[in-house]
């Protein structure tokens, strides 16, 4: 069989309507050819799918603004970065001077002023060598690819950076870093001429949809804290002055960039991204917006549709009789989270207290997160203080930790049919 997915990504680049105009505030992006159009996914396990120009490379610009801030994140902690760039949407434009008036912080780091402010907190030490080549690294590492700057962009763009000087000036004089303001924009237009395709770019955003682990290197680029800071933060100041729109249409997590370049980060499902020059009056990709709706619509990614409920957590509850007397055997299946663990405690806290055995089947269970973990750990403890002995099957190490608090671990059996041997006893 062949995937249906390749040939989708093409009917939707096909069925998108361009409009707009090229950014042309950098003068090397206004010459730009207009009518290049790709799109790529990028999944959990690595898998790419593309459609369009693939091959074509162009400036990331503003996409580069998330994965630098994850990077200031991953060496300074949160708090520290905190200290200086905000999180709130700022309301005004992307290249604003504006600072909060009571903090005299930038309001968030997707804004040009914030984002300046960011890349002086990489390798606050270093030179504005060694900081370019650290941002260069770091979003290689996101990549899982060497990414190179566009001479010619980085020339035409800082020839011409003057409102960018001026907003790093203006966090310079209220001690916003301590660089020398023209270094910092200086590597910041590096930081926005290194050369990407699409597919770079979903590898990217996937990296940050899967906790900070890249997908196809498996490399760990960021703590998950700092992956999901980042994908807080898109999801609230991401698409420039279109973000409440975007979230309500689209709801995922996303950046833009004047080079025409989107990407979208779903967590724990897909990295994706789209490329097309022409922008719209707020500075996003035309086509690049068509796309993802799409994207959201055809393939339900939209970030707050409910998941499906958990209601069959419970497979079977039944009386077994072993050698050693009768036991409460309960069989679990699909993700364990909060909201299913907590129909497992209800299940449980209708088990008699009859000192029969209560046996535990993870065999079922995909996945299960760490608070369901402390939760079915707290109701073995609970059941064994009340009389029971407890078993547990749990063949893929489901609860990893099994210390029911005490030092004493539920006895472990291989299956329901072996109650009666289990394999610690
Ligand atoms: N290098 C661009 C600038 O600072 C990036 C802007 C953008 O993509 O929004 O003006």
């Amino acid at each position: 069989m062949r995937s249906p997915i390749p040939a989708y990504l093409e009917e939707v680049l096909n069925d998108t309507v361009d409009g707009g105009e090229v950014a042309s505030y950098i003068p090397e992006l206004a010459r730009a050819n207009p009518d290049r159009l790709s799109a790529a996914l990028c999944m959990a396990d690595g898998t790419i799918y593309g459609a369009g120009e693939v091959e074509t490379r162009f400036s990331i610009q503003s996409i580069s603004k998330p994965f630098v801030y994850a990077l200031a994140l991953q060496e300074n902690g949160v708090q520290a970065v905190m200290e200086r760039i905000g999180v709130e949407p700022s309301g005004e434009t992307f290249n604003s001077a504006s600072l909060d008036p009571k903090t005299q912080r930038p309001d968030n780091p997707m804004v040009n002023i914030g984002a300046i402010a960011t890349h002086a907190l990489v390798m606050p030490d270093g030179t504005c060598a060694e900081r370019s080549e650290a941002v260069r690294r770091g979003l290689s590492a996101f990549a899982g690819r060497q990414l190179q700057i566009d001479q010619a962009v980085y020339s035409s763009e800082i020839s011409t950076a003057f409102r960018n000087h001026s907003l790093a000036y203006l966090v310079r004089s209220v001690d916003g870093f301590e660089q020398d303001p023209r270094e910092i924009v200086e590597g910041y237009t590096r930081q926005c001429s290194l050369l990407v395709d699409v597919r770079d770019l979903a590898v990217m955003a996937m990296t940050l949809a899967n906790s900070g682990v890249n997908p196809v290197t498996k490399e760990r680029v960021v703590h998950a804290d700092v992956a999901q800071q980042v994908l807080s933060v898109l999801t609230t100041c991401g698409m420039y002055d279109a973000t409440g729109d975007w979230m309500t249409q689209v709801g995922i997590p996303a950046k833009s960039g004047v080079g025409g370049g989107v990407i979208g980060a779903l967590p724990g499902q897909v990295g994706a991204a789209v490329f097309s020059p022409r922008l719209d009056d707020v500075g996003n990709s035309v086509r690049g917006v068509q796309a993802f709706e799409r994207f959201s619509k055809d393939m339900g990614m939209h970030l707050l549709k409910a998941p499906p409920l958990s209601k069959d957590v419970v497979r079977t509850a039944t009386m077994r009789s072993t050698a050693l007397g009768p036991v409460h055997a309960v069989e679990l299946q699909g993700p364990l989270r909060f909201s299913s663990a907590e129909r497992v405690m209800r299940r449980l806290e209708q088990v008699p207290h009859d000192n029969y055995g209560v046996a535990l089947d993870l065999t079922r269970v995909s996945s299960a997160d760490e608070v369901s973990r402390r939760m079915l750990l707290e109701a073995m403890r609970s059941l064994r203080n009340e009389g029971h002995r407890i078993y547990l099957v749990d063949p893929k190490g489901s609860v990893p930790d099994r210390d029911l608090g005490d030092g004493s671990l539920p006895l472990q059996a291989a299956s329901l049919d072996t109650l009666d041997t289990p394999r610690n006893h």
